[in-house]
């Protein structure tokens, strides 16, 4: 996930900052406990860091040019611009992936606005950008992988349109999806669904949703939240296999009658869900396929190019 990194798994490890070693910082390789920022940077105070999170297989970065792009246009919505090239940054974060001796790992990679000046006005800010790297371990601290998590359908609802641009992976927009999960945890379910202004289903707090009706695969229209690259990585895949899928508005009575369900992103992969509020859903035979193609296709050297060539790329 790009994913918010509160989860059950992780709170036996120690802290983050404890197991992360080098981290590349505005050009340079510093000793983790050395890459800081100053407490006055406006990100800071109003949210506008934008950031992705890339996903290490066996010492590969899957979607490396597609996550990259989605930076520049991240930072581009919020009036920003990053001076490191994709070229750049994808040489750095190999470099640093090697330095740390990761194999399957997580990179994060966040630009943020300096301290300059404290005013809402984001243009001739100093723009600053770090990426680290470190061993991920599961999300949800599941026993195998068979095992589907509860999700809850919640009350906090993403911003309509015009209050935040739905594509930019702008650190400001997570304060909806940590408020929706931290009520999904708080009464034992994994993750929300969260709906979007018209209440209609949209997604969970950080990754994509899924479900499967009389074996066609249906998923909420990405306008009105992140179009995830999993999510369109999984539409492709489902699509060369010739499973039917259908992009719609769908309410929460659709998604109740789903046979199945499941949801995606960088960080969760392909995540069946298993409970829905009270209701019980089987892990079933489209997810247990798509599940298989996704992990087959995220080891492939050559996927971005085939999934999202140069000509094509992932739309933001
Ligand atoms: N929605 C939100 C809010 C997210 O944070 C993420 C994770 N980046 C996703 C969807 C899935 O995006 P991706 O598949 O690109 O990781």
């Amino acid at each position: 996930m790009s994913t918010p990194i509160t989860t059950a798994s992780t709170s036996a490890l120690p802290p983050l900052h404890e197991r992360v070693g080098e981290i590349w910082m505005d050009g340079r390789f510093l000793p983790g406990p050395q890459a800081n920022l100053n407490v006055l940077s406006h990100s800071l105070h109003y949210g506008t860091a934008v950031f992705e999170g890339i996903r290490v297989y066996s010492g590969l970065c899957f979607l490396p040019r597609s996550h990259l792009d989605r930076l520049a246009a991240s930072a581009s919505a919020l009036g920003y611009s990053i001076s490191y090239s994709t070229n750049e940054l994808t040489a750095a974060l190999y470099e640093l992936i090697k330095r740390n001796c990761i194999s399957d790992g997580y990179v994060r990679v966040i630009a943020w606005l300096g301290s300059d000046a404290l005013g809402l006005m984001a243009a001739d800010l100093s723009v600053h950008l770090a990426i680290s790297v470190w061993n991920w371990p599961q999300v949800h601290n599941l026993t195998d992988e068979n095992q589907g998590i509860s999700v809850l359908i919640s009350d906090v609802r993403r911003p309509g349109h015009g209050a935040l641009p739905p594509q930019a992976k702008a650190s400001g927009g997570y304060l909806v999806g940590a408020l929706a999960y931290q009520a999904a945890r708080k009464l034992n379910y994994n993750d929300s669904i969260l709906r979007d202004h018209e209440g209609l289903i949209a997604e969970s707090t950080s990754a994509n949703l899924f479900f499967v009706k009389d074996g066609i695969l249906l998923t909420p229209i990405a306008d009105r939240f992140l179009n995830g690259l999993t999510r369109q990585t999984i539409i492709r895949l489902a699509k060369s296999q010739g499973i039917s899928v259908r992009e719609g508005r769908f309410n929460e009575s659709d998604l109740m009658g789903a046979q199945e369900i499941f949801l995606t992103g960088t960080a969760v992969e392909l995540q069946p869900v298993t409970r829905v509020n009270h209701s019980v859903f089987t892990l079933g035979p489209t997810t247990i396929r798509l599940r298989k193609a996704y992990s087959e296709c995220v080891r492939k050297p050559n996927a971005e190019e085939e999934l999202f060539p140069q000509d094509q790329s992932a739309g933001f």
